[in-house]
C-alpha cells in the first residue's frame, strides 16, 4: 500500500509538470500567433429588444492554433493575461475592431471587450485615443466592455481610467452583470453607459420564477439610473418575449446571430441604398 501511495504521488507530481509544461508552451505560441495570423475576430450583433434592429456588434476573439486547432477564449484570456501577452493582444483586438468598424456605412456601435491587466495598464487611455485618430472611427461608437473584476485590483485607478475614457466620449458597459462583487455600489462608482445582464440569467428567465424576478428588478435598476439593460446569451423566442414584455432595451444571443466572421452581416454595416 506504502509503494502505491508513492506511485500515486510521483503521478501526481508528473502531471503536475505536464500541466505547467503545456501552459508555457501555450503562452509561448500565444505570443506569436498575431504575427502567425492564427487570431481572427467573429462578430456577435446586438440588437434593440423591442424592433428587432441591429444596433452594435461584439467583438469576439478567435484562435486557431496549428496543432491544437480552435482553442477557447475561456482557456487562452487567462492564460494572456496572466503573462502579461493580453496588452499586445488586446492592443490588436482594438485596433482591428475600431478600423473595421470605421468602414461601415452605418454608424453602428463596436463593443470591445477590455481586460482588467489593460485597465490597470497605464497606457489604455492614450491607446484608445490614437486608435479612434488613426482609424477615424467616432468615440461614441465604440464601447468598451468590463467585468466588475476587473476592477478589483485597483478600483481609484480603475475608475479614474473609466472616466478619462468616458470623458474622451467612448461608451462604457458594464459586463457579466450579477456574477461580481458589490455589483451596487459599483454601478455608482465607476461611470457605466449600459449594464448586460450574464447569460445565465437569462437561461431560466422564462421558466423559473426567482429568476424572472431578479431580472425585473436589474431593468428597473436600469431605468433607475438612466442606464439601457443589455440581456446576454438569448437562445429562445420565450426568453426573448419575456424580456420585450419587461422593457429590456437590448438583446444579444443565439437566438439574434451567432459570433460570426463580419461579412456574414454586410447587410447591417453595408447596406444597399435605399434597401
Ligand atoms: P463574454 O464577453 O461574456 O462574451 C460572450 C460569450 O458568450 C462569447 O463566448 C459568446 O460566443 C457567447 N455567447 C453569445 N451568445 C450566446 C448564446 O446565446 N448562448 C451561449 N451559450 N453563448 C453565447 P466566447 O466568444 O467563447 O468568449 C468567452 C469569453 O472570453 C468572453 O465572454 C470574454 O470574457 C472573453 N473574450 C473573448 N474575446 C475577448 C477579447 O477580445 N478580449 C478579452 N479581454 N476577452 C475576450
Ligand atoms: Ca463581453
Ligand atoms: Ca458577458
Ligand atoms: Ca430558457
Amino acid at each position: 500500500a506504502k509503494s502505491e501511495g508513492r506511485g500515486t504521488y510521483r503521478f501526481f507530481e508528473a502531471t503536475m509538470g505536464a500541466q505547467v509544461r503545456d501552459r508555457r508552451l501555450l503562452e509561448h505560441d500565444l505570443r506569436y500567433a498575431v504575427a502567425r495570423g492564427e487570431m481572427r475576430l467573429v462578430y456577435q450583433p446586438q440588437s434593440d429588444a423591442a424592433t428587432g434592429a441591429v444596433i452594435g456588434f461584439e467583438v469576439l476573439l478567435r484562435w486557431q492554433h496549428p496543432e491544437r486547432g480552435a482553442v477557447s477564449p475561456a482557456i487562452f484570456i487567462p492564460v494572456a493575461e496572466e503573462s502579461g501577452v493580453i496588452l499586445q493582444l488586446g492592443e490588436w483586438v482594438l485596433r482591428e475592431a475600431c478600423r473595421e468598424a470605421a468602414t461601415w456605412k452605418n454608424p453602428l456601435t463596436v463593443a470591445v471587450n477590455v481586460s482588467g491587466v489593460q485597465v490597470h495598464a497605464p497606457n489604455l487611455v492614450p491607446l484608445v485615443q490614437d486608435v479612434l485618430h488613426e482609424t477615424g472611427l467616432a468615440p461614441e461608437r465604440l464601447e468598451i466592455e468590463v467585468t466588475e473584476t476587473a476592477l478589483i485590483r485597483e478600483p481609484a485607478r480603475a475608475q479614474a481610467t473609466l472616466r478619462q475614457l468616458k470623458s474622451i466620449g467612448v461608451r462604457i458597459a458594464m459586463d457579466d452583470f450579477g456574477t461580481g462583487y458589490s455589483s451596487l455600489s459599483n454601478l455608482r462608482s465607476y461611470p457605466f453607459d449600459k449594464i448586460k445582464i450574464d447569460a445565465s440569467f437569462i437561461r431560466t428567465v422564462d421558466s423559473n420564477e426567482q429568476t424572472a424576478a431578479i431580472v425585473r428588478s436589474v431593468l428597473g435598476l436600469g431605468r433607475g439610473l438612466g442606464m439601457p439593460v443589455l440581456a446576454e446569451g438569448v437562445e429562445t423566442e420565450e426568453e426573448l418575449r419575456f424580456l420585450v414584455k419587461e422593457n429590456c432595451a437590448a438583446v444579444q444571443g443565439f437566438l439574434m446571430g451567432r459570433p460570426s466572421p463580419i461579412a456574414t452581416f454586410s447587410h447591417f454595416t453595408h447596406p444597399a441604398p435605399g434597401g
